[in-house]
């Protein structure tokens, strides 16, 4: 195999720079994967402006690769062997600790490290999925595909693992209810099929008119109603909707956005759920602690993905039950990797960009 790998650098002026790395050793322990996909999601975009730390980084959180070399404990460890496909959990984490145990992402001995965030100041350098191989830390947390998985379809795996971890686990979804997923981008139609295969009877889908062919795609997929929230009162289609009642569940994947939240409180039924699952970075103005209060709403952070919810994120798409295919609208290679980011913000005029791979 190749001595060295090229891997899209990110600095922190929102400029991308192809380099070459040596492929690292690795140990008993650790292995390394031929990157085949490598998803992006909003994060990646925030990453691009600048929000977290550590630049310049190999950025890509989302990886599917092919074991290329890997240790005899790692190998008993994780299950897998050279040649098998595998999508790579972001973060790592030690599997002992109370918040691992509990299957938090929070890990007492990493706090909240990921792939794609590494500093990038020490070997073995390649932990990030821009790049054509990856090391795999020892304590990361990886999942086999059935053979012959499509690795570009495989790069739904965090998205769709999500939409399980929100929708039936954070929100305990359950069949009959009326759920609604405010923001039709990857993770609200990932959302959206997790709402379908937990049996949910009415799914409503907001999001802005300017990304109404999004909420398109979410009546495609099967959602029973898509409200643009700024042409029409989203709280008020609900509560019309439910017949006054609101809705069982609200999931937030609005990104940012601040006012979803506030909403949620207000379209969710007495003794409902809502999910946050976006960071806003700021604190919410116009939020009435007492409307939650009154109604006895629980409300719900998450940050990322229990491993549990990958499993049927992956057994469903090599089913090929849902046209994710229709969802995958550009492959880039590493020299693409602004180009990427860009399309998926929305940045270049005139194309539409849903989900993306860098491979
Ligand atoms: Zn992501
Ligand atoms: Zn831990």
């Amino acid at each position: 195999m190749a001595k060295t790998a090229r891997a899209a650098v990110l600095h922190g002026d929102q400029r991308f720079e192809v380099r070459t790395y040596p492929v690292p050793d690795i140990a008993d322990d650790s292995g390394l994967i031929r990157v085949t996909a490598c998803g992006i999601c909003g994060t990646d975009v925030e990453q691009y402006a600048g929000k977290f730390q550590n630049y310049p980084v190999i950025p890509g959180h989302e990886p599917v690769g092919i074991i290329e070399r890997i240790g005899d404990k790692a190998a008993r460890k994780w299950g897998v062997d050279v040649g098998d496909m595998v999508a790579i959990e972001p973060m790592i984490a030690c599997g002992e600790c109370d918040t691992c145990r509990r299957g938090l992402k929070t890990c007492r001995k990493y706090g909240v490290t990921s792939y794609g965030f590494f500093p990038l100041d020490t070997p073995p350098y390649l932990l990030g999925g821009y790049a054509e191989y990856m090391y795999l830390h020892p304590d990361t947390v990886l999942h086999k595909f059935a053979p012959n998985t499509d690795p570009v379809m495989a790069s739904f795996y965090n998205p769709l693992g999500a939409g399980f971890s929100w929708t039936a686990k954070a929100a305990e979804t359950k069949p009959g209810d009326t759920v609604v997923i405010q923001g039709a981008g990857q993770r609200g139609l990932m959302c959206l099929i997790a709402a379908r295969e937990a049996g949910a009877a009415k799914i409503i889908v907001t999001d802005l008119a300017a990304a109404r062919w999004k909420l398109d795609l979410a009546l495609q997929f099967g959602a029973s109603h898509a409200i643009a929230a700024d042409k029409e009162d989203p709280v008020k289609a609900v509560h019309d909707i439910t017949g006054g009642l609101g809705a069982d569940v609200v999931l937030d994947v609005s990104g940012t956005h601040q006012k979803p939240v506030v909403d949620a409180i207000k379209m969710v039924r007495p003794g409902g759920t809502v999910v946050v699952a976006a960071l806003k970075y700021r604190g919410l103005s116009d939020f009435r602690l007492d409307d939650m209060t009154f109604k006895a709403v629980t409300l719900r952070g998450v940050l990322s993905v229990d491993s549990d919810s990958y499993r049927p994120a992956m057994a469903l798409i090599a089913s090929g039950k849902y046209p994710l295919r229709d969802l995958h609208t550009h492959t880039l290679t590493l020299d693409h990797a602004e180009r990427a980011i860009k399309l998926l913000a929305g940045q270049v005029p005139d194309e539409r960009a849903f989900h993306i791979a860098i491979c």
